[in-house]
């Protein structure tokens, strides 16, 4: 038997080589799709509606991580007024019946300064994530066993104040029979936005939720703009932070989006709950014990 001639030697050492290679880049790419399919399915069970088990949200700081910064003009009110825990809770989302309108609301940052298309052409972007706040919200509170529901108005253009589907109108007759309002919002962007806060409902004595939200949102002055119109009908307005970089690109970047609203609506849930829990003396006093209702520092 004449010798193996080198080249081949060679080559039978080559292709047990390139075989395995082979076969090892076949089993990244596969786990690399296993991965990827796995990603986009906890994207999917997320967006349906359903919250996370344990969302990891970052904790209350100043400036805020999540929210940004607290109003830069902030009120010194205190809500004592005890609320039964069984109370019911309506959320609204801000502008819900005002698109095309003047008090449309904010376009934010993205679409009045960047020019971006706006998420949805029905609507300013403040009232698009004004409503995926309120649902989640809605939604966290209803699974923490609050008395809590939404209400949305039957269209997004109601030209009459007094119409009876408006926020307004609804705010009315809801809040005289002692169900707590609360309307969501965002801000402006710098330099006209003020931060986030609560501005609560002027037509009743400030209560145990208007305290736990102004402790986790910051505090307006209570007469903010003179009272305007949604307090004065019993809504407390919460702005939940200024729609501007980083929070407005943590809701419009779709790995982040999901996570943000949650983490908001977590913000939301946890401050209604000390809300209705809290007795009166549990710390709602003023740092003078004012009268709240007096409280010269309004405004
Ligand atoms: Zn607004």
């Amino acid at each position: 038997m004449p010798p193996i001639p080198a080249w081949i030697q060679r080559k039978r050492l080559i292709i047990p080589i390139s075989v395995t290679l082979l076969s090892m880049v076949a089993l990244v790419l596969t786990q690399a799709k296993e991965h990827s399919l796995w990603i986009q399915d906890s994207v999917v069970a997320t967006s349906d509606g359903t919250l996370p088990k344990q969302p990891v949200c970052p904790a209350p700081a100043t400036p805020d991580p999540l929210l940004g910064a607290r109003t830069r003009k902030p009120g010194r009110w205190v809500g004592t007024a005890p609320l039964a825990k069984e109370v019911p809770i309506v959320v609204m989302a801000g502008h819900a019946d005002s698109q095309g309108m003047n008090s449309a609301g904010t376009p934010g940052f993205a679409v009045g300064v960047n020019k971006q298309a706006p998420m949805d052409a029905r609507m300013r972007d403040e009232l698009y994530w004004n409503l995926k706040v309120q649902a989640a919200v809605v939604l966290l509170g209803k699974a923490r066993a609050l008395n809590i529901s939404s209400y949305n108005p039957p269209a997004l253009t109601i030209r009459t104040d007094n119409h009876p589907k408006t926020n307004w109108s609804q705010a009315r007759v809801r809040s005289a029979k002692g169900e707590y309002i609360l309307e969501i919002h965002f801000d402006a962007y710098s330099p006209y936005g003020f931060g986030s806060g609560l501005i609560p409902a002027i037509n009743r004595p400030l209560n145990t939720i208007d305290e736990s939200l102004g402790k986790a949102f910051g505090r307006f002055p209570r007469l903010f703009r003179g009272g305007l119109g949604g307090p004065r009908r019993g809504i407390s307005i919460l702005e939940i932070g200024m729609l501007e970089p980083p929070l407005e690109q943590n809701l419009r970047n779709p790995n982040t989006q999901r996570q943000t609203i949650d983490c908001l609506a977590l913000r939301v849930v946890d401050a209604l709950e000390q809300g209705v829990n809290r007795s009166p003396d549990g710390g709602g006093n003023g740092p003078q014990g004012l009268d709240p209702q007096t409280n010269p520092a309004d405004g």
